[in-house]
């Protein structure tokens, strides 16, 4: 009989993910630790985006005894890489589909049920940074956030987490 470490087979999208994510710190020399690794995989795991606590009690819940300062680290590691965006009005953390390219992020949020889907529409990032040039502003970092209810939730046909 096969043991298995976790209940639930990954998405197909948090393997592809992941693969995607070795390669690129491959290319660049970025150490993709174990537990950095570890880190991006929970994050993609998740149905929601997770907050560090969130992710500190899943890695304690696996025996690694870990401060939040080294969560704090890996995260950094992450969003400097670009393999994973910051929520800033929910502090949360959500695996970024397109990690290859550089740019800020566009998100749908649902407030009931935790979704979050990223826009990749690249006008969007161009006219942002037009706003941006125009007024001489120098962008260091770039997340619009729009709140509110998918399509489920208006339904009433969410499933809730729990
Ligand atoms: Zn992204
Ligand atoms: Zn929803």
């Amino acid at each position: 009989m096969p043991s298995s470490k976790s209940d639930r087979p990954m998405p197909p999208d948090a393997r592809q993910a992941l693969e995607q994510a070795a390669l690129l710190c491959q290319q660049r020399g970025a150490r993709l630790t174990e537990l950095r690794r570890r880190v991006l995989e929970i994050i993609w795991n998740s149905p929601a985006p997770l907050g560090a606590y969130a992710i500190l009690d899943i890695l304690r819940d696996e025996g690694r005894p870990g401060a939040p300062p080294t969560v704090y680290r890996a995260l950094d590691f992450l969003l400097e890489q670009g393999l994973i965006h910051r929520l800033a009005s929910l502090n949360v953390f959500t695996g970024c589909r397109q990690p290859g390219s550089h740019h800020g992020g566009q998100f749908l949020i649902c407030q009931e049920c935790g979704l979050v889907d990223e826009l990749s529409n690249p006008r969007l990032e161009e006219l942002l940074q037009n706003e941006a040039a125009i007024r001489q502003f120098e962008v260091l970092a770039q997340t619009v956030e729009m709140l509110g209810r998918c399509p489920a939730c208006r339904n009433g046909v969410a499933r809730h987490a729990g």
